[in-house]
């Protein structure tokens, strides 16, 4: 054991919710660590990065972190449809560039990172957690912490030792191959559904800039027992429906990761420490895109850490408002969002191309809602004065029930 070194804050994992979490309880005055346990941050990329333009805005990532996007193209087996906007509203972001953006910021406002870092589990005095065990590049070491932040995404590795907290019962699993492609449209996104593509889920092309692209399959455990990776080497292969309009592919980097499914089932405060991200089942259902909720309670958690350490007061009462404040924003969204999802899991090929030609009927802003799960009573009322007699009210009834079932 090579000692014991003590923070206010420690926070566990380098994704966008740790160093997010990292950065903003530097800037409320506390100590702080941030422990990776790969040798750099986004050494290895478990994501596509595809995200929104409103976010980027709103968390600074500077322009050479992401590749804009304008059209937004769905195809099925027997089915096509591109919805065109006037101005690039989605983008798909360099992770390794954006991760280290973050990561750098949080360095920058005083948190000590900490490579090659891997946390094996928390220490505990009586009910609350203490701080962290983990084994460092040179030996065991522990990180005492009057709180700790589990950023550490699927895994929850501090989280999972918590009375309480279950294994993801219910998550995605996705594989992809970023590549360069013959002909590449660099302003649209592809996602292709049916069962060609996924078995439960989706396939995907997005656009790097250039001949760049991520071509995915993302998979709902336990919906379907099909490995990604295997699916995707056979889209690769074989090129079916549209992708052949890519021409020859050839594979540069490859990336496999895992996201929970399980809405909003955990409760993200405890004495002691509190999550953000993944850990906390914070992500958008519909189409698996978690990044920046992991941004925005990242920072949230990392605030409320950092005045939790300073009171001292790191119970959970004391910092209840995080989870009552998160909760407020998403959680019904993402509820709704399941429902829908179920409804697409649900889906035969024919159910798809009926979908799409539903989906037809939606101006850039109604889809832009529908995919980012923005669903409020305001998005209700505006799809029924829109499309008042046609199939859209069908989606629009199973998201205004959802939401009046709150
Ligand atoms: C295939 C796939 C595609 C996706 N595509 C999108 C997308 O296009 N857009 C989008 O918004 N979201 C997408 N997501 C979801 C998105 O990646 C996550 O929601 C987001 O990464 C969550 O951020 P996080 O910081 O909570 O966790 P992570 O990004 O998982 O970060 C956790 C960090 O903790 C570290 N860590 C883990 N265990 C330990 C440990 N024991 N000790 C120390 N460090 C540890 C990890 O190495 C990692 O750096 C996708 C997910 C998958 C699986």
């Amino acid at each position: 054991m090579d000692g014991a070194s003590s923070y206010d804050v420690v926070v566990v994992g380098a994704g966008p919710a740790g160093s997010s979490a990292a950065y903003s309880a530097a800037r409320g005055g506390a100590k702080v660590a941030f422990l990776e346990r790969e040798g750099s941050v986004a050494a290895t990329v478990r994501t596509s990065g595809v995200t929104w333009m409103d976010a980027i805005r709103e968390f600074g990532i500077t322009g050479d972190c992401y590749h804009p996007i304008r059209n937004y193209a769905f195809f099925s087996p027997n089915n096509e449809v591109t919805v065109r906007d006037a101005e690039p509203r989605a983008a798909v972001l360099n992770v390794r560039k954006t991760y280290r953006l973050l990561a750098g910021r949080a360095q920058d406002a005083g948190a000590e990172l900490f490579t090659g870092t891997n946390v094996t589990g928390a220490m505990t005095g009586g009910t609350a957690i203490a701080g962290v065990h983990a084994v460092a590049k040179d030996g065991m070491k522990d990180f005492v912490a009057k709180v700790v932040v589990d950023a550490s995404g699927f895994q929850s590795v501090v989280a999972r030792g918590v009375p309480g907290i279950k294994r993801w019962g219910m998550f995605g699993v996705g594989a992809e191959w970023e590549a360069e492609a013959e002909n590449v449209d660099e302003d649209t996104w592809w996602l292709l559904v049916g069962s060609e593509y996924s078995p439960a889920g989706y396939a995907w092309v997005f656009p790097l800039g250039g001949n760049t692209v991520r071509i995915g399959v993302g998979i709902a455990k336990p919906a379907s027992t099909q490995d990604p990776a295997e699916k995707l080497q056979q889209l690769i292969e074989h090129r079916p429906g549209p992708l052949s309009r890519l021409g020859k592919i050839s594979p540069t980097e490859f990336h496999y990761g895992l996201i929970p499914n399980e809405g909003v089932s955990r409760k993200s405060v405890h004495d002691g420490m509190i999550m953000a991200g993944d850990s906390a089942g914070q992500a958008n259902p519909l189409v698996l895109e978690g990044i920046r909720y992991a941004i925005r309670y990242g920072l949230a958690a990392g605030s409320t850490a950092a005045r939790a350490a300073q009171s001292g007061d790191a119970t959970e009462p004391a910092m209840r408002h995080y989870e009552e404040s998160w909760r407020k924003e998403i959680a019904s969204k993402i509820r709704t969002a399941l429902r829908v999802q179920e409804r697409w899991l649900g889906l035969d090929d024919a159910g798809w191309d009926a979908e799409l030609d539903i989906m037809r009927e939606f101006s850039a802003d109604e889809f832009l809602d529908f995919v980012k799960a923005d669903f409020g009573l305001g998005y209700i009322a505006r799809m029924a004065v829109s499309h008042p007699r046609t199939a859209v009210n069908q989606l629009g009834r199973l998201v205004r029930d959802s939401l009046r079932r709150r």
